[in-house]
């Protein structure tokens, strides 16, 4: 049994605790949720429970497609152990449809099917409000080695391709989603957590949109979308 010892973060939607293992450490999802980095800030009912559930599925989906993940086990509703990791200050966001900044930045409407992923970095400050960066950025200013983007953009481009057809069979289309990556002895593993708060996850049919939008815009019905995607990924009645 992995022992739970002190806080050694406390996130917008995560607090980390060290464990008796120096090379574990324990994520516990809360119900905060934040937007714009931080100007709006709220609660989602049960949201931690929810996320914690379906992170986990995911996790252990991609590890099963031999996807390297800090991903341990899943300890209890809010709780899951995972591997320590320094974690590269990076987000990775790969995107199939048009939406939210990338509709603004290139003007274009959401909804419209890219014909290739389009894969986007930023560099994580929330100081700096995330901006968006180039590899040559990363490069230049020593946020991750070559050999680690290498790594990173192959594993990224690898999950959208998993992540999309796991989807799919559960009539969800992955419109976009943000990871990050971290190093653990000297390996590169995906990190953070795969939940409606990082991805934009649209009904197959409806187009009815089941993640952290609604409470980014205000289009209510937030508790109910998170509790839908949860049974989809997870095959259980909420
Ligand atoms: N995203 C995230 N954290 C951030 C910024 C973006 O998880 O700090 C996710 C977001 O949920 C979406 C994807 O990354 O799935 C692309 O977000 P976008 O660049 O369109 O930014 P937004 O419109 O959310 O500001």
């Amino acid at each position: 049994m992995t022992e739970k010892r002190e806080k050694i973060y406390e996130g917008k939607a995560k607090i980390i605790y060290a464990t008796d293992n120096p090379d574990l450490i324990i994520q516990f999802f809360k119900d905060d949720a934040t937007a714009f980095n931080a100007q709006k800030k709220g609660v989602i009912v049960n949201k931690g429970v929810i996320n914690n559930a379906i992170s986990s599925k995911i996790f252990s989906y991609l590890e099963d497609g031999g996807i390297h993940t800090h991903f341990v086990k899943k300890l209890s509703d809010r709780e899951m152990l995972a591997k320590r990791l320094e974690i590269i200050p990076v987000e990775v966001v790969v995107r199939n449809v048009s939406a939210g900044s990338l509709s603004g930045r290139m003007g274009i409407d959401e909804g419209i099917e890219l014909p290739l992923p389009v894969l986007e970095f930023y560099y994580k400050s929330d100081e700096l409000g995330d901006p968006m960066i180039n590899e040559s950025h990363i490069k230049a200013f020593n946020l991750a080695k070559e050999g680690e983007m290498d790594k990173i953009r192959d594993v990224a481009m690898d999950v959208n391709k998993r992540l999309k057809s796991f989807f799919v069979q559960r009539g969800i289309t992955l419109v976009d989603f943000k990871i990050e990556f971290g190093r653990h002895r000297g390996e590169v593993l995906l990190g953070d957590e795969i939940t409606p708060d990082a991805c934009r996850l649209w009904d197959a049919v409806t187009r009815d949109k089941m993640d952290k939008d609604r409470f980014r815009r205000d289009l209510g019905g937030v508790e109910d979308a998170y509790l839908k995607v949860y049974e989809r990924v997870c095959g259980v009645k909420g």
